[in-house]
């Protein structure tokens, strides 16, 4: 049998989001190309192949300022700090597997210069670690070859690729402690969610606990963009301009009007009946940084949204969260019942608690908690922190 491994660009699709923009002898000049308009969180992102270079190349990124109009229900304002910290977050990776953070990279107005050594082949080049398709194929195979996770199809994106749902469930159904819902990537370049999800799936069977609860887990949710980058992301490529979400699958937890949103909430449905109750839902994403903020953070629901024994229990989750899982501390009180987000909708259909995890795309936090530049390997450790804080809050006992 082939087991080869096609490569992002041999499937003719690519996740690439930037542009050259000018050149000359030694160096090149380039952008991300996210289209106007869209300023905020959607610009943070940056993924170029780079030809082969028989030569040191020498590389401009600029950054947009962050600042042009936003349209109504984008408006991240206070982005242009982001390119002050571009030069800390740029990194390179022959194979897509192995990602080298490019210390050297200096600022360089709004954005930042690198000089890269002469490669034979080409080279990618990114802002933050990209997260591949053929990842979630390994990780798909994987939870399909262990014992403890059932993996199905739960449904099609809107250009027709598979949505998986694992479901990995109670070892005694008679003594379950209920249900968790871990989800994942419904925008467009916010890979972090994707690694700590994925090594949620592969470590939980090593966390003590973890199998008195059913977990049920949407590795990714926005498929086309995972595939395409924003050009796959129907809240960017216009097919679903006509709807109210604007085809922001995060807005569509309402209306549930996308073939994604409503086959994992079919998914999410069917674990909750199966091993009641739901415990706690939470959704990856990659959070929205100001000059005062990383990015970081937990949502929690605004005064008065959720009942008094709720609200002190989402409040005591969200410090024990931040004592097992190293991102800034901030707990972002932004969330309402009637939103149509995943976390929202979550609370409202089925009970328990429901949080969006928001990662920084550039602060990561060492062992002692130092706040140090993002890596793979940081992003990968805040699944199974998460599973665990999940797994012991929920079970005062242990
Ligand atoms: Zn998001």
């Amino acid at each position: 049998m082939k087991t080869a491994q096609k490569s992002e660009t041999d499937t003719g699709e690519s996740p690439e989001c930037a542009k050259e923009i000018g050149s000359t002898g030694d160096g090149l000049t380039m952008t991300p190309d996210t289209p106007g308009g869209i300023p905020g969180n959607a610009q943070f992102s940056f993924l170029k192949r780079v030809p082969p270079h028989a030569r040191e190349l020498r590389l401009r990124i600029i950054w947009p300022d962050g600042e042009s109009k936003a349209p109504t229900g984008f408006d991240y304002p206070g982005n242009a700090n982001f390119g002050l910290v571009l030069k800390d977050i740029l990194f390179v990776s022959e194979d897509g597997d192995t990602w080298t953070r490019l210390s050297d990279a200096r600022p360089h107005g709004l954005g930042a210069e690198v000089t890269l050594p002469p490669a034979g082949r080409k080279v990618w080049l990114s802002v933050g670690v990209p997260y591949f398709e053929r990842h979630l194929r390994a990780l798909t195979h994987y939870a399909e070859a262990s014992a403890d996770w059932a993996v199905t199809e739960i449904g099609k994106s809107g250009e027709g690729r598979p949505i998986h749902g694992f479901l990995r469930g109670p070892s005694d159904p008679r003594a379950c402690h209920g249900t968790f819902f871990i989800q994942a990537y419904q925008h467009y370049s916010e890979w972090a969610g994707l690694y700590a999800v994925d090594a949620l799936v592969r470590n939980l069977a090593g966390l003590p606990g973890a199998e008195r609860f059913a977990w049920a887990v949407v590795p990714c949710l926005n498929r086309d963009a995972l595939a395409c980058g924003w050009r796959g992301d129907a809240m960017h490529n216009g097919t679903a301009a006509d709807l109210p979400c604007g085809g922001n699958l995060n807005r569509d937890w309402t209306a549930l009007s996308r073939p994604e949103t409503r086959a994992a909430a079919d998914f999410f449905g069917g674990a909750a009946e199966a091993h009641p109750p739901v415990r706690h839902a939470l959704d990856f994403h990659m959070g929205w940084s100001t000059p005062e903020r990383s990015g970081g953070g937990l949502t929690v629901f605004k005064e008065g949204e959720l009942n008094a024994t709720e609200a002190r229990r989402e409040r005591a989750f969200t410090d024990f969260f931040f004592e097992y899982v190293p991102i800034e501390d901030f707990a972002w009180e932004h969330s309402e019942l009637d939103r149509p987000n995943f976390a929202a909708w979550s609370v409202r259909t089925f009970g328990g608690l429901g949080q969006t995890v928001e990662i920084s795309r550039f602060r990561a936090y060492d062992a002692a908690r130092k706040p140090v530049p993002v890596s793979r390997d940081y992003y990968a450790s805040l699944g199974p922190k998460a599973a665990e804080a999940l797994i012991r809050f929920h079970t005062p006992a242990l």
